[in-house]
C-alpha cells in the first residue's frame, strides 16, 4: 500500500516512510491510495474471531510488506491487550468504553501501535529519534506511556504548568528513562508554538532526527479503526447497524470510524459530537471550512479551532459533499449542557460520564429523539477520573482513582521547568545530544 499526500505535491510513501515522517514534505497528510475492503465473512462472523485477529486483518493491508506478519501480529496484540466493552446505558444508547488502557484515554490505542511500529522501523538505526509533542493533557500521557522504554526513541513532552489534571500530570512526569517532561509556565498554545518552531528550525533538525506523534501520523490514525470493529462484534441487533457519536477535536478518531465503514463495517450514521469549537457544523451547512481560534471548554481535548484530520474525511468521500452529508452530521454541545448531562445520566441511569463522553451522549440522544426507531453508541474517550472537577460537581460523588494507578500517584513528579519561548526549548534539545 502506498500513501499520497493530500496536497498532491509530494512523492508517494509506503507505510514505513509515512510513519517515520508523520507529515508529508509538502505539509499535506498521507492518505492510502485505495481503501481495502474487509472480507465480508469476517464481518458476518466477528464473534468467532479474537480482537487480535480482527485488528491484524484490518491493519495488514495498510502496512503491507513493511512489517513482517508475525511481528505485526505481536504489535497489534500489545496494542489491544485491554478490555474495550460496549456498555448499555439506556434502551437505545450504549457506551463504547475506550478508557481501560494504561493512561485511561482512547489515545492509548493509537499511541501504543505507533510507538511499536516506530520502534520496529528504527531498531537498526544508529541515530536516535526524538519524538517531540505538546500536550493539553491526554496526548502526552498516551504517547509517554506508549514509547516508554522503546529502544532508540527519546520522547520530549511540553505541557502547560498547572493546566493539566493531577492524574494527567503524574502520567507525564513519573515515567523517567527515555521520557522527559518539560513544564512550561504558559498555555498549551505556548507549548504548541515552541514545538512548531522546533520542527521549522533547519539548524536543529540537521542535528536531531525529530518526529511528532500527533494524530496526523498514519500509524496513530489507522489503528483507531480497530475498536469500531470490536464495537460491532458486541452490537446486539446486527440487522440494524448503529448510529455512532464520536466526541471530536482533531477528527482523527471519527475519520478512522468512517474509514472502517468504507471498508465494509456496517454503520448507519456518524455524528461528530463537538463542544462550542464546532467549525465542522458550520461546514455541513455552508460547505465552507472556516478555522477559528479555539475557545477553552470543559471537554478540553476537543478544543480545536482547525481540525487537522478533516481533510481526510473529504478524501474518503472523494470531496462529494452530498455523499458526506448523508453519512455524517454534527452537533454542538455547550459546557452548561455538558454539566447537566453528566448530572442527569448519573441520576437516571447510574452511569458516570466524563465531559467528552457527555458531549457524545447528548449529541446521540438528541439525534435519536428525531430518529426514534434507531439505536446507537457513543465513544467514551476518557475515564471520568481524569476530569474530577466537572464530574464531582455534577454527580456529587467522589471520583476514586483506580487501584491500578495508585503506584503511579505515589511516584515523585520529575519535570524541567521552562519559560515559554523557542530559545529555551532549543537550548535544552541542543544540549541533550
Ligand atoms: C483527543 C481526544 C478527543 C478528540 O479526538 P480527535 O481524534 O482529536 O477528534 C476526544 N476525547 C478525548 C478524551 C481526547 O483525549
Amino acid at each position: 500500500m502506498n500513501y499520497y499526500s493530500t496536497n498532491k505535491k509530494a512523492p508517494v510513501a509506503d507505510f514505513r516512510e509515512a510513519a517515520i515522517k508523520g507529515q508529508a514534505p509538502d505539509k499535506g497528510l498521507y492518505f492510502p491510495e485505495r481503501i481495502p475492503q474487509v472480507d465480508p465473512e469476517l464481518i458476518r462472523n466477528l464473534d468467532d474471531y479474537s480482537n487480535e485477529e480482527i485488528a491484524f486483518r484490518v491493519i495488514q493491508p495498510y502496512v503491507g510488506a513493511t512489517i513482517d506478519e508475525a511481528q505485526l501480529f505481536q504489535i497489534v496484540s500489545e496494542t489491544v491487550n485491554f478490555p474495550i466493552p460496549l456498555v448499555p446505558v439506556t434502551d437505545q444508547i450504549s457506551s463504547l468504553e475506550l478508557f481501560h488502557g494504561p493512561t485511561l484515554a482512547f489515545k492509548d490505542i493509537g499511541a501504543r501501535f505507533m510507538s511499536r511500529c516506530l520502534g520496529y522501523f528504527t531498531k537498526d538505526r544508529k541515530e536516535k529519534i526524538t519524538v517531540l509533542v505538546a500536550t493539553s493533557g491526554d496526548t502526552g500521557g498516551a504517547v509517554a506511556n506508549g514509547f516508554f522504554n522503546v529502544e532508540g526513541v527519546e520522547v520530549v513532552i511540553l505541557y502547560p504548568s498547572g493546566k493539566v489534571s493531577p492524574v494527567q500530570e503524574k502520567q507525564l512526569t513519573t515515567l523517567g528513562h527515555n521520557i522527559q517532561a518539560l513544564e512550561v509556565s504558559g498555555t498549551f498554545d505556548d507549548c504548541q508554538a515552541m514545538v512548531k518552531h522546533a520542527f521549522a528550525d533547519p539548524e536543529l533538525t540537521q542535528k536531531l532526527f525529530l518526529t511528532s506523534a500527533n494524530s496526523i501520523n498514519v500509524a496513530r490514525w489507522l489503528p483507531q479503526q480497530f475498536y469500531y470493529f470490536f464495537a460491532y462484534k458486541q452490537w446486539q441487533c446486527k440487522d440494524q447497524p448503529p448510529v455512532i457519536a464520536v466526541p471530536s477535536g482533531n477528527f482523527g478518531n471519527i475519520c478512522a470510524g468512517i474509514l472502517a465503514m468504507q471498508s465494509g463495517l456496517p454503520v448507519k450514521h456518524f455524528i461528530a459530537a463537538c463542544n462550542v469549537n464546532d467549525i465542522v457544523s458550520a461546514y455541513l451547512t455552508t460547505e465552507i471550512l472556516q478555522p477559528r481560534e479555539a475557545v477553552p471548554t470543559l471537554s478540553n481535548a476537543m478544543d480545536v479551532g482547525n481540525p487537522s484530520n478533516f481533510v481526510r474525511i473529504l478524501e474518503i468521500f472523494n470531496h462529494q459533499f452530498p455523499l458526506l452529508k448523508d453519512k455524517l452530521s454534527s452537533a454542538t454541545i455547550s459546557d452548561a449542557a455538558t454539566e447537566q448531562t453528566i448530572g442527569e445520566v448519573f441520576r437516571q441511569f447510574h452511569y458516570t460520564l466524563d465531559p467528552h463522553g457527555a458531549v457524545g451522549y447528548l449529541s446521540l440522544a438528541n439525534y435519536l429523539q428525531k430518529h426514534p426507531e434507531q439505536k446507537g453508541m457513543f465513544l467514551e474517550t476518557a475515564h471520568p477520573v481524569k476530569f474530577p472537577d466537572a464530574v464531582e460537581r455534577n454527580t456529587k460523588e467522589e471520583q476514586i482513582i483506580p487501584a491500578s494507578l495508585e503506584p503511579m500517584m505515589q511516584q515523585p513528579k520529575q519535570s524541567i521547568f521552562m519559560a515559554p519561548g523557542y530559545q529555551n526549548l532549543k537550548e535544552y534539545l541542543w544540549n541533550k545530544v
